[in-house]
């Protein structure tokens, strides 16, 4: 089975999962859930280690001793992706973008605790110029792994594929029946794995992706990138591939990538101090902030079960205390 094929050990799984009771009564709506995928450990936890397991596992099992990637300064994928690497005993190299801050903080302090070499790309804040540093880093007699921007690609992918057989167990074991899970959705490799995830394993809950990025990589409709991604999960898994309806909601991207409006302060301001749980200014307090919207609106009931599924990125709280406490 592929679930253990290549794959190392990162993450502290199963994560828990448990009720926001304070939040749900205040909101007086559905029931919310929560899916502690912050709490995922290495390096300070988050979803991209369920990716780093098997790309982690796949770059070892092709005796790389180099992992590239990149993303924005306050990156939480590259963040655990030079803890992964620090794990693995792989040298590290973050492609970010942006120039160099006068004062290292949040999860670009933990990359250099982490000892990952920055490569500074100005405007590309989505590992752009992997190809060509990738290529120099070879010239010097290294030999490199790449992994996508996000770790969105069908490798990484299959974390979220087994995360929700995880979450099926969860489900049954404690007698939940969610009707939706909410999430964050931006390089789409989460969405694109739980989206095969549920039908290899059967869950019944909609998968709904708050998208917090605008920008189109590639210049790919999003739900065309999620497909297509779909498609070649499905060729590794060997199952067939069909055409999915994926739930993207576009409404909540406010100003742009990482700009903190009110929607994220109030998110981020009422899950901690209802909860004690922190959701981060730039993707889960975006998508928690969407989901408490909706709410409202009552497009989500009374009655109903939702899961949010907190997929991390708390350091970055430390980055953007001016926009938080304004
Ligand atoms: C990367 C990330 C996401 C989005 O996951 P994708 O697989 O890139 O769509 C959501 N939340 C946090 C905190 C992230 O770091």
């Amino acid at each position: 089975m592929f679930e253990n094929y290549n794959r190392k050990k990162l993450a502290i799984l199963p994560t828990p999962i448990h009720k926001l009771e304070r939040l749900s009564n205040y909101l007086n709506g559905p029931e919310i859930f929560i899916k502690r995928d912050d709490l995922t450990g290495l390096g300070l936890g988050g979803n991209k280690l369920r990716k780093l397991e098997f790309l982690i596992g796949d770059a070892m099992s092709k005796n790389c001793d180099t992992v590239i990637t990149g993303g924005a300064e306050q990156s939480n994928h590259c963040r655990q992706t030079a803890a992964a690497a620090a794990l693995a005993g792989l040298e590290c190299h973050l492609i970010l973008g942006g120039n160099e801050p006068h004062k290292a903080n949040g999860n670009f302090l933990l990359d250099l605790l982490f000892n990952a070499k920055i490569h500074w790309t100005g405007e590309y804040r989505k590992g752009e110029k992997i190809p060509d540093i990738s290529k120099e880093l070879g010239k010097q007699g290294k030999n490199v792994y790449t992994i996508p921007y996000g770790g969105s690609n069908a490798i990484g992918a299959l974390g979220y594929v087994y995360a929700v057989k995880e979450l099926k167990i969860q489900m049954e074991r404690y007698d939940l029946d969610f009707d939706t899970i909410v999430f964050a959705t931006s390089s789409g490799g989460t969405h694109a794995g739980m989206t095969i995830g549920k039908r290899v394993f059967n869950l019944n809950p909609e998968i709904y992706g708050i998208k917090i990025d605008k920008d189109e990589i590639d210049n790919l409709k999003y739900k065309e990138l999620l497909q297509k991604l779909c498609n070649k999960i499905s060729v590794i898994l060997n199952i067939e591939p069909i055409n999915y309806n994926f739930n993207v909601n576009e409404n909540f991207l406010g100003e742009g990538y990482g700009v903190v409006g009110n929607l994220e302060r109030e998110a981020v301001n009422l899950c901690a101090k209802l909860e004690g749980i922190i959701v981060d200014p730039v993707y889960t307090g975006r998508a928690f902030g969407g989901m408490i919207d909706l709410v409202r609106k009552k497009y989500f009931k009374k009655g109903q079960k939702i899961l949010f599924w907190h997929t991390g990125g708390f350091p970055s709280v430390f980055h953007y205390s001016k926009e938080l406490l304004s």
